[in-house]
């Protein structure tokens, strides 16, 4: 099968910021995009995106998970950058409408349509390095994706890294494409020299999280997350996990949590791990290098509240299970 997010549906969803204001949304050929070689976004970054999903149901209807917490944090990453302020409702209606668009190509359960919304500073202005870009595109593109756990769960080995950093501390919050290139040398640098499949920043000995997903640590019927800050994605599987947590009377505690205290309660037998995020739901995390040592979590296998929790996500975006938080927005 495809690698994830290779294979884009023909068209998308795309709106233009210019004199000061946004433009009604197009959808178009969703192959190529024409821009100037000096946009901005090229030269100084001005860029961030989202990922969700549609899941189809039974009935064949299609529904979107969290739609309204992806347009806030897209909102919320727009500003931080100084893009253009994006409309929330524009937003909606074009994520809503490429959807719909594609609603027959919504692949089954456990596949489902991956959405990215994006949005650069297309301003042809590279005298701008100290000032915003005045022109933007917004687009969502739809990206077919299948069941990421076919051929099986092989829990993850993640390196511990204290002294790097993910990205710059007050980038955290924000899902913008300079982190994601901040990050790459540490990771192929542990993939080369370990074998990790991740990195898991702890900067200043403070469990953070991956490159693209949040750590959990599930000892017994508590769940021990890192509380909020600016300095890391706040993942909304990680709030959704968290919320079913609590929902199945697990005890939900936000806290700092060091490397010394993770590697400690990793001997548990019963501990477990996992990293959160749109892509995977919940994946288990086995071991964790750290010092060249490697360190088993609990039984070094994915454990029964991981299974547990995903299951219960996935069933509520699959319309198994009655959606009681009101997570789903139909199309
Ligand atoms: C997207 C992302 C996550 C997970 O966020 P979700 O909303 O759960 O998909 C976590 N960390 C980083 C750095 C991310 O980019």
């Amino acid at each position: 099968m495809a690698a994830f997010g290779t294979v884009f549906m023909p068209e998308m969803s795309i709106a233009e910021y210019r004199d000061g204001q946004w433009h009604p949304p197009k959808i178009s050929a969703a192959d190529s995009l024409s821009l100037h070689p000096g946009a901005h976004a090229l030269h100084y970054a001005s860029t961030c995106f989202e990922g969700l999903k549609a899941f189809k149901h039974a009935d064949g209807s299609v529904h979107i998970f969290r739609l309204d917490q992806n347009i806030k944090r897209m909102r919320q990453s727009s500003k931080l950058l100084a893009l253009p302020e994006v409309d929330a409702e524009l937003l909606e209606h074009m994520i809503v409408d490429i959807v719909k668009h594609f609603k027959d190509e919504v692949p089954n359960p456990p596949g489902s349509m991956y959405i990215r919304p994006t949005h650069i500073g297309t301003e042809p202005a590279i005298g701008k390095a100290a000032s915003p870009a005045t022109q933007s595109l917004l687009y969502v593109l739809l990206s077919p994706v299948g069941d990421y756990f076919a051929g099986g769960t092989r829990p993850l080995k993640l390196l511990i890294e204290t002294d790097g950093m993910r990205c710059a501390p007050h980038m955290g919050m924000i899902k913008s494409g300079g982190n994601y290139a901040s990050a790459l040398n540490p990771i192929m640098q542990a993939r080369a020299q370990y074998d990790a499949d991740q990195v898991l920043f702890c900067p200043n000995g403070d469990v953070q999280e991956t490159g693209a997903a949040n750590f959990l640590l599930i000892d017994g019927d508590e769940i021990i997350t890192k509380d909020l800050d600016s300095s890391f994605l706040h993942g909304i599987t990680r709030d959704s996990i968290l919320t079913l947590a609590k929902d199945m009377g697990m005890t939900v505690t936000e806290r700092t949590l060091s490397v010394d205290e993770l590697l400690e309660r990793a001997q548990k037998p019963t501990t477990e791990a996992a990293l959160s995020g749109t892509a995977a739901v919940l994946t288990p995390v086995g071991s964790l290098i750290h010092n060249e040592q490697t360190v088993t979590i609990g039984s070094g296998d994915e454990g029964p509240k991981t299974q547990q929790l995903r299951r219960a996500l996935n069933e509520i975006q699959w319309g198994q299970r009655a959606d009681s938080f009101g997570w789903l927005t139909a199309v």
